[in-house]
């Protein structure tokens, strides 16, 4: 496929903010996408070059990128960078300034979607002291046949957000639309004019089939209204009952590629839902269990409902992990989730999930990331420690003090993520313990069904502690004066609070559930990114400070200011984060420079804490933290995993 086809379809969903629209290109472009494309084809749509699990990364700074543009359309650095400054992303600036391109560097080639992928991908294993030079120079080739939508959108996958509302619900819908009978209810229609123009669409496609039941048809002015119970032309729209839609829908195999149906128009909800959802759960649960989209494209495309089937959880592919939602007080929690409930400590560390076969040991970070390099202890001890031939273990890893023996706050053993050398020293300097909380697979099976008590057996019995794993601490209880003072012994331990567990759970990946809730007694923090700072002064000088903080808006991909950070951040390196570790961590992405501020592209996360949220017209989020105040770096999350403008929206209500 043309990378201009891809585009072209980028753009539509970028100008129109309905989510049914958006669907609806999404699914076109899957379903005319080439068995051996639509892997990569889902890929690019979420700006995703490399999978989840590989510690893959193109790693380009946002200069080199602007740099690009330059060389790209044979134009000053500086008109790239003050067109940046007024655009705030690197993509637009591509796209406004594509037509400023002289004739020299003018190529006519089309560009393929292969192509784009391919030349990305080779950007992870391009190192050494010429690495940028060359990631330009194959950028620029790109950039160079790029027309004005491609560059935008190249740019941006480049940069890792389309920042076009694409999310991994919405890709699923798509999946959905383009590959199994797509279902539609009459209360869509009356709900918004929109939607009955999208049916009445729908109804003009040509060589679709179509079970329609008769008060639709009514509804939607079409006169014929016999019994029919086979499939219809869309061009000859007839009907036929919810019964009969049911019975021929189970029989021409609903979810097989080749059922013979496009689409199903019912009258109420609970029908409509019905049936959509038996697809939608067949998606979801492929999804829990693979992680990959484009897998579940390609499976869906070529095999259908039985493909989807197949997929299975495999050891080395990790999921996404169970989160939890918080509770108000011991006495709502346990009513919650049941009774006798089972409470652990809530440790203040780096969530991981490790995947083990014989010899081979992975462990991979909540977003995924591997990071066993960065472990060996924990590894070897996981070899010895761990009887079983295969699992999937999960815990919260805590950093402890080597002279105290007590547990260090998390800002401490967060270094031990990114470090990429003198990993030896730092395992002797930041020893580790691992408290084990969960199993999701063993001998060979999944155990996301399997309810959490007897989860919690297995690693009991699997498990033999030692001073790097132990298993989480935990009771069972249904007394709120029980949980009550073992939550009080957590904090004494200097952990963060207490989970409060339903023993019967399944584990639901991905998703955040009222079975498993966290009580913890600071005000709650936020995940933000930085987006911009100020020059300091004094003993500053020289340093950025007064960071501004962003947080996503989930529709649109945006980032939305919400406030300053200042306080918390330190001057010498021995008492904390300091603003030097910041501004170096974000001067290869500072867009622009006036006077003493600067714009940032979003890139480092940071947890911050604050006193309550206020309405505010100083932010274009509409929202201003008071106080903010910085925790630490969360380089165990990425830019897509901060809080949503939602989350500060319930945060304000809740209030
Ligand atoms: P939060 O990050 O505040 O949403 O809290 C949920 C996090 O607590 C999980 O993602 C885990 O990383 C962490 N955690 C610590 N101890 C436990 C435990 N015993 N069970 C489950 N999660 C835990």
């Amino acid at each position: 496929m043309l990378y201009s086809e891809l585009c072209n379809a980028l753009e539509k969903i970028e100008k129109n903010s309905m989510q049914n629209y958006k669907i609806k290109i999404l699914s076109e472009l899957l379903a005319k996408s080439h068995e051996e494309e639509i892997e990569t084809i889902v890929m690019l749509c979420l700006a995703n070059v490399f999978p989840v699990d590989t510690q893959k990364e193109l790693g380009i700074s946002s200069h080199i990128i602007a740099q690009t543009i330059s060389k790209a359309f044979n134009i000053s650095k500086k008109t790239v960078i003050d067109d940046w400054t007024k655009s705030g992303d690197l993509g637009t600036t591509a796209m406004n300034l594509c037509n400023m391109r002289t004739q020299t560097t003018l190529f006519t080639s089309a560009i393929t979607i292969r192509k784009v992928f391919f030349t990305l991908q080779k950007f992870a294993d391009i190192d050494g002291t010429k690495a940028q030079g060359k990631k330009i120079d194959f950028l620029t080739e790109l950039l160079s046949s790029a027309d004005k939508t491609e560059a935008k959108f190249l740019m941006r996958t480049v940069i890792g957000q389309l920042r076009i509302g694409i999310s991994e619900g919405l890709i699923k819908e798509a999946i959905q639309s383009a590959f199994y009978s797509r279902i539609y209810w009459k209360s869509l229609l009356t709900q918004k004019r929109n939607e009955k123009k999208v049916f009445e669409d729908i109804l003009n496609e040509k060589d679709k089939k179509i079970l329609i039941e008769p008060s639709i048809a009514e509804f939607l002015g079409k006169k014929n209204k016999e019994q029919f119970d086979l499939f219809l032309d869309a061009n000859d729209i007839k009907t036929t009952t919810k019964e009969t839609i049911e019975k021929t829908l189970k029989k021409s195999g609903f979810f097989s590629k080749s059922n013979n149906i496009d689409l199903c128009l019912v009258d109420d909800v609970d029908f409509g839902n019905k049936l959509k959802s038996t697809v939608s759960d067949k998606i979801n649960h492929a999804y829990q269990v693979t992680n990959n989209l484009a897998l579940i494209a390609k499976t869906s495309q070529k095999e259908g409902e039985p493909g989807l089937d197949k997929l299975k959880m495999r050891l080395f592919c990790p999921i996404k992990v169970m989160l939890a939602q918080k509770a108000k007080s011991f006495e709502d929690a346990l009513e919650g989730v049941g009774t006798p409930a089972a409470i652990e400590y809530k440790y203040d560390g780096i969530r991981m999930q490790i995947h083990k076969q014989d010899d081979k040991i992975q462990i991979y970070t909540r977003m995924l990331e591997n990071v066993t390099k960065q472990f060996p202890e924990l590894a070897e001890t996981i070899m010895t420690n761990v009887k079983c031939d295969n699992c999937v273990i999960e815990g919260e890893t805590v950093g402890i003090d080597r002279h105290t023996g007590k547990y260090i706050p998390f800002q401490y053993i967060s270094r031990r993520i990114k470090r990429k050398y003198d990993i030896d020293k730092l395992v002797k300097e930041i020893p580790v313990v691992m408290h084990i909380f969960d199993i999701t697979y063993f001998e060979g099976k999944s155990c996301l069904n399997t309810p959490f008590c007897q989860r919690r057996k297995i690693i009991e019995k699997i498990i033999t502690p030692d001073k790097c794993i132990v298993l989480a601490n935990q009771i069972t209880t249904s007394s709120v004066d029980e949980a009550k003072s073992f939550y009080n012994k957590a904090l004494e331990d200097k952990q963060e609070g207490v989970m409060i567990k339903n023993q019967n759970a399944l584990y639901v990946p991905g998703s955040r559930v009222g079975t498993m809730l966290k009580l913890k007694p600071i005000l709650d923090t936020l995940d933000l990114a930085i987006v911009g700072a100020e020059y300091g002064e004094g003993k500053r000088k020289g340093y950025l400070s007064s960071f501004l903080l962003a947080c996503r808006n989930e529709q649109t991909g945006d980032f939305l200011v919400v406030g300053k950070l200042g306080t918390g951040l330190k001057e010498k390196e021995e008492q904390g984060t300091t603003f030097k570790e910041i501004s170096d961590l974000i001067k290869d992405d500072i867009m622009t420079q006036t006077n003493r501020s600067v714009l940032v592209s979003p890139k480092i996360v940071v947890e911050v804490a604050f006193e309550e949220i206020q309405k505010s017209t100083n932010y274009n989020s509409g929202f201003a933290l008071r106080f903010p105040r910085f925790i630490c770096l969360r380089p165990d999350r990425s830019i897509n995993d901060i809080n949503t403008l939602s989350d500060l929206k319930k945060i304000f209500q809740n209030n």
